[in-house]
């Protein structure tokens, strides 16, 4: 599992962070560790609660503000880590990034999918906090099961 869930990373990154990640010894290990944390706070029902987990995963991970100029593109800003391996620097910038989203869309925006047999989590960022599924395969795999028990009954 922990293979797996290092080259699920590592598939998101760039070239130089998925260097940095396989350098990692137990990456798979941390990164499964770092998953559940997500989870937990993404679906923790109290907002306090949330946001405690929150808070402890950027203290955890030593999430810092900083200016990057990546070529091509203006400066922007990252909020890595600062533990020193790339598992702190993805750790602090989740933390960081579902600590954004709370601050500027309130809670409720972090839910499980609802289709069928699905556990992947969903960052609900419409205006009107309408999402329910984690993409669109499974938003059309529900609409389909919707459409065909309508015409059952
Ligand atoms: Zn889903």
């Amino acid at each position: 599992m922990g293979e797996e869930l290092v080259a699920a990373f590592a598939a998101e990154l760039g070239d130089a962070s998925r260097a940095a990640l396989s350098a990692v010894p137990d990456a798979g290990a941390r990164l499964a560790e770092l998953a559940v944390q997500l989870r937990e706070a993404l679906l923790a029902e109290r907002p306090s609660d949330q946001a405690a987990r929150i808070n402890a995963m950027i203290r955890r991970y030593g999430a810092q503000p900083y200016l990057v100029e990546d070529v091509g593109q203006p400066f922007h800003l990252h909020f890595h880590g600062s533990g020193g391996t790339q598992v702190e620097a993805l750790g602090g910038e989740f933390a960081t990034a579902l600590a954004l989203i709370v601050d500027g869309y309130g809670p409720g925006r972090f839910g499980q999918c609802q289709a069928h047999q699905c556990e992947a989590v969903y960052i609900d960022l419409t205006r009107n906090g309408s999402r329910r599924y984690c993409g669109a395969a499974c938003t059309a795999r529900a609409k389909t099961a919707a459409y065909r028990t309508r015409r059952q009954s």
